[in-house]
């Protein structure tokens, strides 16, 4: 069966791709397996060469991948060529990582080393927000523990996942990397089950993080979740709004507000509220939004209809139930998912905008007079990926960062992701750590060498 690949800012048909059979499927697993008994053998100087050769070709196709991803993911080209930017820097990142056995005691009764062997077929589940930075946070660190990787990119997003499959497979050994296509009960699913993979690395919701998780530890496979948030940016009244507006725009509607730890809830002391909220509306009127293509666009559609209705009908309740809704008007002639960067002021606590994921370009404005009752607002009861403080230094900063749970705090700032850096959720947000050393290690296990003397 053949899929359509719309371009969510026109609504036509960008590409059309085979779905991936049940054959297919287990065709693509035994390949990567037969992939992983040559790469598992290759030495950490020649995947870290491999690894570079991957990241040049990268830079070297980065026009077309960005168009590719302009095209099926909708934002703008300067926000692609990022991605691009930022898939090759992590894939250097992880060529550089080191993976030498740990001494863990060398004394006169014993030599104990612990090693790290790779974990052996990665299955990959990706979403469809940042396809390219997400297929390689994925891919990276498991080619580099000398894994090989089945990926299902989502359905909506899978075109640049393929190209950069067969960049991967150039310059390490064939079918190292495998691409299957279709929705995620139909090949995701039977993907996470077969038999032939040793560890879940997904990325999205959570309800589906969940029951893959469960799939996959009935099998004892190792598992790596990474899902929704709702982060909360909590504004102190010692804030200077000139110093934090811009960040706090940004924070909140990178790419389309479509990113897991978006700055989604803002919580401003009263004080600050109404100038904030208006440094926030002129930063969002100056947007140019349209097709991401375009020269100067700034602000594109939201990637699909589904994620497109269910942003429109929270904007709806809040603006049934009373909130102020401050929406610049859409440019003539638009026809894709369009929705311009909207903020919902006062709005109630309960209310979908402000309690629930949006994922979208919406961001929920809400004043508050006492920091310890608003704390109790902003800590979500299943979400704890993100958070952010804002303001100078003082005894209630410190208390704010000390009250939050999530697997991120960040300090004037919100949604900074680097290599380097250790990232995941707690509570219902995530399992597992991406990034770093740590985020290495998840695609290992522990084989401990005891020696007496
Ligand atoms: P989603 O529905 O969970 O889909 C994510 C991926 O899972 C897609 O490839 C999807 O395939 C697949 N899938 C869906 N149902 C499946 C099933 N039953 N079995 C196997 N695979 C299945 O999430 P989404 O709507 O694409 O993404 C939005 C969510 O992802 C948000 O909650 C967001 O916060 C989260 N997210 C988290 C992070 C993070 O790092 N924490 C990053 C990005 C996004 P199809 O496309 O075919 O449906």
């Amino acid at each position: 069966m053949a899929i359509n690949i719309i371009n969510p800012a026109t609504k036509s048909v960008y590409k059309s791709i085979e779905e991936t059979d049940s054959a297919g499927l287990n065709a693509a697993v035994e390949n990567a397996k037969s992939a992983f008994e040559i790469w598992r053998k290759t030495s950490a100087a020649e995947r870290t060469q491999a690894m570079h050769r991957v990241a040049d070709e990268i830079e070297a196709c980065g026009a077309e991948l960005a168009e590719i991803i302009v095209s099926e993911q909708g934002k703008p080209m300067a926000i692609a060529q990022m991605e691009v930017g930022g898939a090759a820097g992590w894939t250097r990142y992880n060529a550089e990582l080191s993976l030498e056995p740990v001494v863990i005691e060398d004394s006169a009764e014993r030599y104990v080393e612990e090693q790290r062997l790779p974990v052996g077929v990665v299955a990959s589940i990706t979403p469809w927000n940042w396809p390219l930075m997400i297929a390689v946070w994925h891919i990276m660190p498991a080619l580099r523990a000398g894994c090989s990787v089945v990926i299902k990119p989502a359905s909506t997003t899978p075109i640049n996942t393929i190209k950069l499959a067969e960049i991967i497979n150039k310059h390490t050994v064939p079918n190292l990397v495998q691409v299957v296509i279709g929705g995620g009960r139909a090949v995701g699913e039977p993907l996470v089950k077969h038999p032939d993979v040793k560890k879940l690395v997904f990325t999205g919701s959570t309800p589906v993080g969940k029951h893959l998780a469960q799939i996959a530890v009935a099998d004892l496979k190792k598992v790596t979740l990474e899902l929704g948030g709702n982060d909360a940016g909590i504004v102190l009244e010692n804030a200077d709004i000139s110093k934090v507006a811009e960040k706090i725009y940004m924070t909140s509607f990178i790419n389309m507000g479509q990113t897991c730890a978006c700055l989604k809830r803002l919580y401003v002391h009263r004080s600050k509220y109404e100038a904030l909220s208006d440094a926030l509306t002129k930063i969002a009127a100056a947007q140019v939004v349209g097709n991401g293509m375009d020269e100067g666009v700034t602000f594109g559609p939201v990637q699909n209809e589904k994620q497109f209705n269910s942003v429109n009908a929270m904007i709806e309740e809040a603006k049934a139930a009373g909130a102020e809704v401050i929406q610049p008007s859409l440019p003539a002639g638009l026809n894709g998912y369009f929705i311009a960067p909207t903020l919902i002021k006062d709005p109630k606590h309960d209310m979908s905008v402000v309690c629930e994921e949006q994922f979208g370009p919406v961001l929920p404005i809400i004043p508050y007079d006492n920091l310890e009752e608003v704390m109790s607002h902003a800590i979500h009861k299943e979400f704890a990926l993100g958070g952010s403080v804002w303001g100078e230094e003082c005894p209630e900063r410190d208390w704010v960062v000390e009250q939050l749970d999530s697997g991120t705090v960040w300090i004037n700032n919100h949604a900074e992701v680097l290599p380097h850096i250790p990232f995941g959720g707690n509570k219902d947000s995530g399992m597992g750590v991406e990034f770093g050393q740590e985020g290495l290690l998840e695609y290992t296990v522990r084989k401990v060498v005891n020696r007496a003397k």
